[in-house]
């Protein structure tokens, strides 16, 4: 069962959600990520595996955000990858999002978004 955290405060977030997500690894999981708003815009960062890989990456790759959510997936549509880990974008990349659980009716969703022109980049229902 995967996780899922948010925070907004004044300052940077990113230490909380991954503290945040370390405190819900007992949940299982197989990918990680995190999206912060920066005050330009949406950064995000996600890995296959554990939240100790999503720190390394942040280390290696830092983002700050005074907002931000974080999210631990157990896949149900689509293969554990970087691709499919949550928060997923909008076309655009303003918004981001997450869910934890099953989207029954995604398929007819997804239909009607791709007839309007949106572009998908997972294999997930979010
Ligand atoms: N169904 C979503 C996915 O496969 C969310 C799974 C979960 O609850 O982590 O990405």
């Amino acid at each position: 069962m995967c996780g899922i955290i948010g925070c907004a405060g004044v300052r940077d977030t990113v230490p909380g959600l991954i503290e945040g997500l370390r405190r819900l690894e007992y949940r299982g999981y197989d990918s990680a990520g995190i999206a912060v708003l920066n005050g330009d815009g949406l950064e995000r960062r996600r890995v296959k595996g554990k939240v100790r890989d999503l720190a390394e990456e942040v280390r290696r790759h830092p983002i700050r955000g005074t907002c931000g959510i974080g999210h631990t997936r157990w896949a149900t549509h689509g293969r554990p990858s970087e691709d499919n880990a949550h928060p997923h974008t909008d076309c655009s990349g303003t918004i981001a999002l997450l869910h934890n659980g099953i989207v029954e009716n995604y398929w007819s969703l997804k239909e009607k978004l791709l007839a309007e022109g949106h572009v998908f980049k997972t294999e997930t229902d979010t």
